[in-house]
Formats: structure tokens, sequence, C-alpha cells
């Protein structure tokens, strides 16, 4: 097999969205799998719609997914360059070799000595590439007219710029979004034309949303942009191992699959032809599993510039680990961390009916009481309420969940959540005499 080599090509246009962030994964693992190159090149071409500072965010955010390459515009390589309107001299001797060779003709505008180039479509000639991903596909050149190659001013379209690039470039492998198949035969047109070898093509399926329609930049349902993702506190290894199983699948069940893994068991064969739905509870779920593997100091770091910026104080480093332990497992993203904990501290303190008929059935007012008695004179670190909290369970004669649930419903409104003893410490004496209170009032008055 020839060297491989294979680019991901984006246009400066926008941010780095989740259709392009899905070629530039593919083309990166494709490289990593089979001891590869694996390039950035920049299709610059579309004047208009280049945006300020598009080139930096799509690097930028590439490499927040832990995407690196071995050449790009900002890092050079034997290739160069890298930005097609740095290559437009090539552009031009290539057309103008065609127009010798009568293979394309210059298309004048009204009054005017400007000209595009277009190229001389063959007629009745069959264009056939084996697809990685589809198969066998079959263009009749009939069905295409003759097509610009060089606009009157003197730029590429991208068809004819792409197939010089990757040329030039050795491109081995072309893996890129299914709505460039009909792209396809015009490229390779111009490869017949100059006898060259066409890369070998792998046209990914759509991505659809939940209602099976393809996504659209203009979906407000979806966030797809990775720049938001990064910003809700979406963790990079789990946007990644998202992002490889939209439109291929590991070979065993497991799909939480770290990106050394994916390079591993990656298969072409295992590319699917069946559009990929992006499936936001899955995504959800998948950087839950993520945050759960997070050591709790880093987690609290993760964790730290979310409340700074909800302005909630951070009253030391310990009360900070212990606020993300408490919620690791209930976190499907880092800012997440400020509902969570808003939910948690809420100043409106209230017990659904289904909590209260608990502590109504169970008669729990004089553990209540007893138990606010106990906590009083307590230092209130989690340790110590843990023990209170037996103690109380005998002076009072009570066990097991009219206890445990019992004491949690009074003290945080509700049924089930995480270790009362660490909760009850974080949320601090003052509060919890308070809730009590409020809870022994209120069945004080139902009695
Ligand atoms: N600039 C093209 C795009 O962003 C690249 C297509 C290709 O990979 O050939 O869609």
């Amino acid at each position: 097999m020839k060297k491989v080599r294979v680019r991901y090509a984006p246009s400066p246009t926008g941010l780095l969205h989740i259709g392009n962030a899905r070629s530039a994964l593919f083309n990166y693992v494709f490289a990593r799998h089979f001891g590869g190159d694996f390039i950035v090149r920049i299709e610059d071409t579309d004047v208009l719609r280049n945006v300020e500072g598009g080139e930096a965010s799509q690097l930028n955010y590439l490499s927040w997914l832990g995407l690196s390459w071995d050449e790009s515009p900002d890092k050079g390589g034997n290739y160069g360059p890298y930005r097609q309107l740095e290559r437009l001299e090539l552009y031009t001797k290539y057309a103008e070799e065609l127009l010798e060779k009568g293979l394309a003709y210059k298309d004048f505008r009204e009054d005017s000595d400007a000209y595009a180039i277009r190229f001389k479509v063959p007629s009745d000639v069959t264009y056939q590439f084996d697809d990685l991903v589809r198969g066998t596909l079959k263009f009749e050149s009939k069905d295409v007219e003759d097509w610009i190659i060089m606009k009157d001013n003197g730029i590429p379209t991208y068809n004819f710029a792409v197939v010089i690039d990757d040329h030039f470039m050795e491109i081995s492998h072309v893996l890129r979004g299914e709505e460039h198949i009909t792209n396809t035969p015009k490229q390779l047109m111009i490869y017949d034309a100059f006898g060259w070898e066409a890369p070998q093509f792998g046209h990914m399926t759509i991505i659809v949303n939940e209602e099976k329609k393809k996504l659209s930049k203009r979906d407000k349902n979806v966030i797809q942009f990775i720049s938001e993702y990064a910003q809700m506190g979406y963790l990079p290894e789990a946007m990644f191992n998202f992002i490889s199983l939209l439109g291929w699948s590991p070979s065993e069940n497991e799909e939480i699959l770290d990106q050394k893994a994916i390079i591993e068991q990656f298969d072409p064969k295992r590319l699917s032809k069946a559009p990929a739905m992006f499936d936001k509870d899955k995504l959800a779920y998948i950087n839950s599993r993520y945050v759960k593997m997070l050591d709790v100091d880093t987690l609290a770091e993760k964790a730290r510039p979310f409340l700074e910026k909800a302005d909630i104080e951070i009253k030391d480093d310990a009360w900070l680990k212990t606020l993300v332990g408490l919620f690791q497992d209930r976190m499907s993203y880092i800012g997440q961390i400020v509902e969570l904990y808003q939910a948690f501290f809420h100043e409106h303190f209230e017990i659904d009916d289904e909590a209260y008929q608990f502590l109504v059935e169970n008669q729990s007012l004089d553990l209540l009481n007893a138990f606010k008695a106990l906590l009083e004179t307590s230092s209130f670190d989690a340790e110590e309420i843990q023990a209170l909290i037996k103690q109380v369970g005998k002076d009072t004669n009570t066990k097991g969940k009219p206890l445990f649930m019992g004491l949690r419903i009074a003290t945080t409104g509700d049924m089930h959540g995480p270790s009362l003893p660490v909760a009850l410490a974080l949320l601090g004496k003052e509060i919890v005499i308070k809730r009590l209170e409020q809870t022994m009032n209120r069945l004080r008055g139902d009695l």
C-alpha cells in the first residue's frame, strides 16, 4: 500500500462544527491507525465567505479535541504552502496546461477581456470509483455540464483546486462527508485529464437529528459547535469518543473508548452507510462516564472557573473538593455544577408531597427534634454528623429507611441523594438547623 497521507481541508468560514470535526477526526484516526501522515489544509478560495479568525478557531478546537497533525499552515511541511490562496500560481499553471491541451476553454464575460476557464466535459464517459464506505459508484459524463475550473478573478473553484492539491500533496485517501459524492466525478475528470492516479475516496454518512432530519447549522435544538461544548464543560476525551461513534462502530460492544483504543480498533470496513444519529442523551451519558473517571482534584480545578463565573463563593479547597465529590456522579458536564449547587443550597427549601408523606407516615417529629438537639452542639464535620445520625437512631429507636430517609428529606427535601453526612456538612449548621425547624413546624401544624 502507498504511504497513507490523508488530510482535513476546512474552509475557514466559521467555527468548528460537529460535522467538520468528525471529518477531521476520522482522517486523523485513519492516519494514526495506518501509521500515515495527517495534514491540515485550508481551503480559503471562497473569499467572501472566509471569516476572520476562522482558521485559528478551527485549529484551536481540533487540538482541544486531542488531534495533532503533521503538516499545516501553522506547522509547515514539505508539501506547502497549506493555504490555497498561497498556491494560486500552481492552479494557474495547470489550468493553462488544460487550455493548451484543448481540454478546457476560455469563457469570456460579455463585452470584456475577463474570462473564466471551463473544463470541457468529455461525452459518454462513465466515471466510477470504489468508495470505501459505499462500494462502487458510477456517474455518466453526459449528466455533467462543462464547469468552471478558474473564475475570472484568477481564483480556482473547489473541484479543481482540491485535485491539484491532493495530487501534489500525495494524498492517498480522502475521507469526507457524503455531500461531496457528486463532486467526485468532476474531480475524477481532472485526474484523468492529467493522467494522475486518484486517491481512494470514502464518503461518510450524513449526521441526522433525533427527528431523522439532516443536521443543519440552523437547527437550534442541537448544539453543534465544538467551542460551545468546551464552554459548557464537556470533556475533550468524551467528545472525541462520541464523535468517533458518528458513523463508525467498534467490533466489540464496549463504546467507552479512549483515543488510543479507537485508533487501535479503527477499521474502515466498519464505517456505516446508514445515517448517524446525533443522540444528545448518548453524548451526555458518555461525558458523565468521563466525569466519573476524573480524580477529585482534577474535577475540582475544572469546576472552579464555572463556580467563580456564577459568583459562587468557594470557601476553600477542601470545601470545593467536597462539593464536586458530592455531585461527581450526577454531573453530565462540568458546568452543571452551578445548577446542582444552586438546587442544593436553594433558599426556598421545599419538600414535595411524596417525600413529606413519608415523614408523616413515619411520625418523624421526635427523630428530627432529637437530631436537631445533637447538631446544635456539634462541630459539624461529616464524620461527626455520621456518628450523630447513628446516635439519634439509637436514642429514638429508629432504624433503616425511617432514619436515613427521614433525616434526608427533612434536611435536603429529597428522598435520594449523595452521602448525607457529607451533604449536611457542606450545607452548614445554620442552613440545616433552619430546615429542620421549618420541617418540624410543618409537621406540628399537620398534627
Ligand atoms: N473544503 C471542503 C469542505 O470543507 C473540503 C472537502 C474535501 O474534503 O474535499 O467541505
